[in-house]
């Protein structure tokens, strides 16, 4: 199922709406949502990517 509304960005690990997920700060930017003064390709600039957060 996708959501065009929140499109997931590659650094995502699971969907919004799954069970145990929840927001984690991207690795990759470490939160800023750029690299480089570029946007960051795994968080779509948003500086938090989705981890899953239960049963890990
Ligand atoms: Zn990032």
């Amino acid at each position: 199922m996708q959501h065009e509304n929140e499109p997931l960005n590659p650094g995502d690990e699971a969907s919004p709406d799954a069970p145990g997920v929840g927001e984690d700060t991207c690795a990759t930017c470490r939160g800023t949502g750029t690299v480089d003064g570029k946007q960051c390709a795994m968080c779509g600039g948003t500086g938090k990517v989705l981890q899953g957060i239960g049963g890990g």
